[in-house]
């Protein structure tokens, strides 16, 4: 089996800028990025990432904001607080050079077991196994596997160690992830084209479209939330900055909070305004909805034009405040679904 796949990716693999240079730090930075993006989104970030950072000594020394700001746009932003944390740790600990053995890679903040055998695979042409998203699909398509993935993961996992070539992990592995970026797709897999198809009990059984098995999901909550663009009589903008643990943490966001039941959007944001930041302020005109998914709860976010009237503004909820000009906004780095507030901003005061 691993003979006819890496036969067929001699031919088909994709070219991939990470895959040119075996620089552990390159391949590194790649993986992080892939962990939930898809490859032509990862692309420009991966060139501009090492454009401002091309080594771990310049990432360690580089300013999280800086960070931050780089990875502006990709979300999960622990990823890329967890780069900047492990970069330290591999200039502190490994003199600057990343590790080459599992356990040293496993204990780095932000990788786990699939990322570090691919990390070992690629840059040392490790024999580690990896089990990825798209892995775990390809798999549980080749054994037919009659529970959902998350209920097999040590089967799974004993499956990718069987079938990994032990002459070429870091081509296998690659073409392993090609297979299921590009053949056996979530959606209509191309069978005809796939070099197992033979070995496949998936394809045999005709279920191929049907694997892996799914687990029955509730719907994901949905929150409303009420935000504030607080304006001060010199045309600034109050922004907050959010505790560095948590979701989006460091990030800058328009403060606000949750709609408490039976509460409008203009009472949640005075209260929530009051309570986190210690002022003010009369609540204005609506300026948008945003709607943002992410992995386990969605939002709305109700977002309300508005005037400061008083106090000092105060880092109670969060870890900083700052009044900003509107074309300062671009200097911090911001959510996604705060983007389009600043969009909105940008458009009204034209
Ligand atoms: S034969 Fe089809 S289902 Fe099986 S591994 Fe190949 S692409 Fe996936």
């Amino acid at each position: 089996m691993g003979r006819s796949l890496l036969s067929w990716y001699a031919q088909q693999g994709r070219k991939l800028p990470w895959r040119d240079n075996g620089d552990p730090y390159c391949i590194w930075v790649s993986e992080i990025m892939l962990q939930q993006t898809q490859v032509k989104t990862v692309i420009p970030y991966y060139y501009n990432w090492l454009d401002r950072f091309p080594n771990i000594e310049a990432l360690a020394a580089a300013d999280l904001q800086a960070v931050l700001k780089a990875w502006q746009g990709l979300g999960y932003y622990a990823r890329a607080r967890n780069l900047h944390r492990a970069a330290n740790i591999i200039v502190t600990q490994h003199g600057g050079k990343f590790p080459d053995n599992l356990d040293a890679v496993l204990d780095l903040p932000g990788i786990g077991r699939s990322t570090a055998g691919g990390i070992l695979s690629a840059a040392f042409n490790q024999p580690v196994a990896i089990l990825d998203g798209n892995v775990k699909r390809v798999l549980a398509r080749l054994v037919a596997l009659d529970v959902p993935p998350k209920r097999a993961i040590d089967r799974l996992w004993n499956l990718s160690e069987k079938i990994l070539d032990r002459d070429s992990p870091r081509d296998f592995n690659q073409a392993l992830m090609d297979l299921g970026a590009t053949v056996c797709t979530p959606k209509n897999p191309a069978c005809l084209l796939c070099p197992w198809r033979s070995h496949c009990q998936g394809y045999n059984l005709g279920k191929q479209s049907e694997l892996p098995m799914r687990e029955t999901r509730s719907p994901l909550p949905h929150k409303h939330i009420g935000v504030a663009v607080i304006w001060n009589d010199e045309w600034q903008i109050l922004i907050d900055r959010r505790p560095q643990e948590g979701l989006l943490g460091g990030l800058w966001e328009f403060p606000g909070g949750k709609i408490e039941p039976g509460e409008t959007v203009e009472d949640c944001v005075r209260r929530e305004i009051k309570e986190e930041i210690g002022i003010d302020i009369e609540v204005g005109d609506r300026l948008i909805e945003v709607e943002h998914a992410y992995t386990h709860f969605k939002v709305t976010l109700h977002v309300c034009q508005c005037q400061y009237l008083s106090g000092e503004p105060q880092a109670i909820g969060c870890e900083e405040v700052r009044w900003v000009d509107i074309n300062q906004l671009d200097d911090f780095p911001f959510p996604k679904a705060n983007e389009k507030i600043i969009a909105a901003l940008k458009s009204v005061s034209d």
